[in-house]
């Protein structure tokens, strides 16, 4: 079985997001926020493909969109949002590109979501990946990522946690107990501070103005 490259993200998140992913499926209600996501991640692809790569403060080079990748060694694939091809002979040739819609921060989990795929696209070129970009959508700006080995180590750890999670349904500690406020399982974990009526309708509040001004 191979797991998904989105699971390394959601298990930086929280483990438990993939023990409910693979374990115990519970239904899964698509928010506004991830409609709202998904529609801009579609507009950045459409738009991007016209413009040049300087733009961004990207490396210049031939773009692949939504390339499948695999890694045998890791037992691991997923869907790339862009592969820069600098077909540079010397020095690193391909560069991967992931896209979020998110505040301007570089989450941790996305970070690991791209070495996760830079380690596919070593595997799958022979060739050392050690700078990726993760793209930021509403601010439109690339951010150059390097990419260490402990980081790809840790990519490996973390793939051997998600073979446990799923092999021996192993219901694992949640990564820290303030991301439960903005999680879809809240009701399902019952070990989680759950957020006041007021804190929600804070949180409702802050995301439609960032949304609509
Ligand atoms: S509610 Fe908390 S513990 Fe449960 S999956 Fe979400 S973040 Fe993890």
């Amino acid at each position: 079985m191979s797991i998904n490259i989105t699971d390394i993200k959601q298990y930086v998140y929280c483990p438990r997001v993939v023990y409910y992913n693979y374990v115990e499926p519970v239904p899964r209600k698509v928010s506004f926020k991830m409609e709202y996501a998904r529609s801009q991640h579609f507009e950045l692809n459409q738009k991007e493909k016209r413009r040049t790569l300087k733009r961004y403060n990207l490396v210049e080079g031939k773009r692949f969109y939504g390339l499948s990748v695999s890694s045998e060694a890791l037992n691991l694939s997923g869907k790339l949002d862009i592969l820069i091809d600098t077909e540079a002979e010397s020095g690193q040739r391909f560069y991967p590109v992931e896209c979020k819609d998110t505040d301007g921060k570089i989450y941790k989990n996305i970070i690991y979501q791209l070495v996760a795929y830079a380690m596919c696209i070593e595997e799958m070129t022979n060739t050392p990946v050690k700078k990726g970009y993760i793209y930021i959508i509403p601010e439109q700006k690339a951010h150059l990522i390097h990419i260490t080995d402990n980081q790809k180590l840790y990519v490996r750890k973390i793939t051997s946690m998600i073979k446990k999670i799923i092999q021996e349904e192993y219901y694992p500690e949640p990564r820290s107990k303030k991301r439960c406020r903005d999680c879809e399982f809240q009701r399902y974990c019952n070990d989680c501070d759950l957020p006041s009526l007021e804190a929600i309708k804070e949180n409702d509040k802050l995301l439609m103005k960032k949304l609509f001004g």
